[in-house]
């Protein structure tokens, strides 16, 4: 490992396309793995290190030393650790954002959303510092107070994706730093320099050396090493439902804690009285915003006969508006991530429609010589187990299919191995309601996209889209990170 300075003022964030690991307070590695604009061919985003198990191994060290000390500062002082890095990252934002906008390729104003979040979670982790972490309780012994405790369990890996490489790793690692914890953050190979921004920002806030570190590197190398490492109390990945259950065995092999978001082929039912112009909307914010990168997008789309054909010509009018291009110029949607994710999409649409599916919008270039610009695919005639509705794209590509009736429908979204999020358009409060009853996902929608939630509520799916135990985000993100006790004093 090679030690260099890292300029860390607010002048020179975003200057420099180079992320680094940070290891006990130390800006470290040969940062020689270039990654490219996804919208710009031949253009440099960021270069990072690749880090092996040396890595892993130093940070975990570096954390286990410092979590003691960490927990022991009063709460309101971790938090106000948390909530000055937010500030910093607010001074930092533009900056920020574009620098995401390079390495990701989503439109600036998603960037910068996404940002905003990160900003926001930090601020959000850091005031429960003043908050309440227990509860008193009463006794059936005289003269007797019970109390409840949530204690951290030590340290904690965090393994994200690139579809949010900045917002992610915040609301991670925000309920374990405030809890007491320290961190070893690996984030996505694609997206280095989002995450490097945040270490700065809890850098620069004065987090004590070792509490939070970040080794970049392949997931196989460096996210194995972490999840292996039996000083780890628990691991908190969001990924592939295939990485995912292949970590939950390591970590229940050796019974830490895990906690896993995967894959979702989220479904929306729109039915007869649901007004056709709004439900197309509500469908193409949630499949073709964020480029359909979001595990939460929308994916699949059962419409009832009435509404079929209108439903249909206003989806295909909204997808005419999702025009992709360069995220930094003004594109609607921006750029895949990746020419292996653009061969994915375009694989997927190209055999439904060899499958005798109809595409009604979006037509590909096989090899973009361009961007990796993908525009919104809509497809319709396909059977209910076609893989194009059975099997997760992550792209911008949506599957509509009729269903006789409400009941069909329902059981159509819940014929599926995953259940993140599912939606419903629909003016009939029995229905709405009866769907949020029934339907099999962690997240409902009425009216609303699939993707898009506020940074104060529970968010997790079930099947394989989840371990489903804990739930991440809001206050509920802090009980992943502690254990609870309770303590009776005699007075
Ligand atoms: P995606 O298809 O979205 O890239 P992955 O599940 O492959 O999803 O990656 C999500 C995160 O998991 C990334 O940080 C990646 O480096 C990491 N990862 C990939 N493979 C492994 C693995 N075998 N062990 C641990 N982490 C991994």
């Amino acid at each position: 490992m090679t030690s260099t300075a890292l300029d860390t003022t607010a002048e020179a964030i975003g200057e420099t396309p180079t992320a680094q690991h940070l290891i006990n307070g130390q800006w470290l590695g040969d940062a020689d793995t270039p990654r490219w604009n996804p919208a710009r061919p031949g253009e440099l985003a960021a270069y990072s290190p690749a880090g092996s198990a040396v890595e892993v191994d130093a940070a975990v060290t570096a954390a286990v030393e410092a979590q003691p000390a960490w927990a022991s500062l009063p709460a309101p002082a971790r938090g106000a650790i948390l909530i000055k890095a937010g500030t910093l990252l607010e001074e930092r934002a533009e900056a920020v954002a574009e620098d995401l906008v390079r390495e990701e390729g989503k439109t600036l104003a998603e960037a910068r959303g996404e940002v905003r979040r990160a900003i926001d979670v930090l601020r959000f982790f850091g005031s429960l510092g003043w908050a309440s972490s227990g509860e008193v309780l009463p006794s059936g012994l005289a003269d007797t107070v019970v109390t409840t405790r949530r204690e951290p369990l030590g340290v904690f890996g965090l393994i994200t994706p690139w579809n949010f490489p900045i917002a992610i790793p915040a609301w991670k690692a925000a309920p374990a730093l405030i809890s007491g914890n320290a961190v070893v953050l690996k984030p996505a190979e694609l997206t280095p320099l989002s995450a490097t921004h945040l270490a700065r920002a809890l850098h620069d806030a004065g987090l004590p050396a070792g509490v939070f570190n970040v080794v970049h590197g392949k997931g196989r190398v460096v996210g194995e090493a972490l999840a292996r490492d039996a000083r780890v109390a628990g691991l908190s990945f969001t990924g592939s439902t295939f990485v995912g259950r292949q970590l939950q065995e390591i970590l229940n092999a050796r019974h830490a804690r895990v906690q896993l978001e995967m894959g979702g082929k989220n479904g929306v039912l729109v039915l007869d009285d649901a007004d056709p112009r709004k439900a197309a909307q509500v469908v193409a914010a949630g499949a073709f915003g964020l480029t359909g990168q979001a595990c939460t997008a929308t994916s699949r789309v059962y419409v009832t006969p009435g509404i079929r054909s209108a439903f249909l010509e206003a989806l295909v009018a909204e997808a005419a508006l999702y025009v992709p291009g360069d995220g930094l110029e003004g594109g609607r949607i921006g750029a895949v991530v990746s020419s292996a994710q653009f061969q994915q999409d375009a694989a997927a649409v190209r055999s439904a429609v060899e499958r005798g599916a109809s595409l009604l919008h979006g037509k590909h270039d096989a090899d973009p010589s361009g961007g990796l610009f993908f525009a919104p695919a809509v497809l319709a005639d396909l059977p209910f187990d076609d893989p194009a509705v059975v099997e997760e794209i992550f792209g911008p590509v949506v599957a509509v299919l009729e269903v006789p009736d409400y009941e069909a429908g329902l059981a159509a979204i819940n014929d599926s191995r995953y259940g993140l999020t599912a939606g419903i358009c629909t003016d009939s409060l029995a229905s709405a309601t009866d769907f949020a009853a029934r339907v099999q996902a962690g997240i409902v929608k009425v009216n609303r996209p699939t993707a898009g939630l506020d940074l104060n509520v529970p968010f997790g799916g079930v099947k394989d889209s989840s371990t489903n135990t804990f739930r991440e985000q809001g206050r509920t993100a802090v009980d992943f990170y502690t254990w609870g006790k309770t303590v009776y004093t005699g007075i």
